[in-house]
């Protein structure tokens, strides 16, 4: 069982791909945390994000155990991420790693740009989650003043359309909705919300498969 969560930046997807896999015993791979962990590692040797040559070699020796470094939530680590996501060369290290996760039983929840369109384009249920910029630059604004954040809302919600925009018109793996993908708009959806109307798409996936716990 493999459900493919895609959306941009703040929309709720991450936090509605963790309960989806909590509720339905699947594993979790927030993919994004891996681009970030690139960024990061270029980053850390006084690298530049912007050169395939440092990227490419911090994406093939990616430590996978280190995604859940509170440094990958760093203020500029995810324009950061963004810039090396951009490359082939980083795409294409970061494929195969995904692909397994995602074939691993029982099965796997993964959240990203890409992945229903790329990664696993034959996944079993696939939610494109959207909201609208200024629902997301809110959200994104109210975490990061619980950070002791610094920026203004207007400077968070040009952060979000720059993100967007980067994401959305790359050349390789853009964000996009699978054809095939159900589009949650969470724009006026609590988590609870979000995820009631996600378990109703999936459930009936779950009977039909009859094969996670
Ligand atoms: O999801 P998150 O905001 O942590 O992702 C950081 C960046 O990583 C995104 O802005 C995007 O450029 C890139 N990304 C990607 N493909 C994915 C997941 C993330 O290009 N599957």
């Amino acid at each position: 069982m493999i459900v493919a969560i895609d959306g941009p930046a703040a929309s709720g997807k991450g936090t509605l791909a963790r309960r989806i896999a909590a509720h339905y015993g699947l594993r979790h791979l927030d993919t994004g945390a891996l681009y970030r962990a690139v960024a990061r590692d270029i980053l850390a040797n006084d690298g530049d994000v912007t050169n395939p040559a440092d990227a490419q070699h911090a994406a093939r020796h990616l430590d996978l155990g280190s995604l859940t470094d509170p440094a990958l939530r760093n203020r500029g680590i995810g324009e950061a991420a963004s810039i090396v996501a951009k490359m082939p060369e980083v795409r294409k290290a970061l494929l195969d790693c995904q692909r397994t996760f995602a074939n691993t039983p029982p099965g796997a929840v993964l959240d990203g740009r890409d992945i229903g369109t790329v990664v696993c384009p034959g996944a079993d249920l696939k939610l494109f989650v959207i909201a609208s910029p200024e629902a997301r630059a809110n959200r994104r604004f109210l975490e990061l003043t619980a950070e002791n954040n610094t920026l203004t809302k207007a400077e968070v919600l040009a952060n979000i359309h720059a993100r967007d925009a980067r994401d959305q018109f790359r050349d390789i793996a853009p964000l996009a909705k699978a054809e095939d993908a159900h589009l949650l708009d969470t724009t006026n959806l609590d988590i609870e919300a979000a995820f009631s109307a996600a378990v109703e798409l999936i459930d009936p996936v779950v009977s039909r498969a009859g094969c996670v716990s």
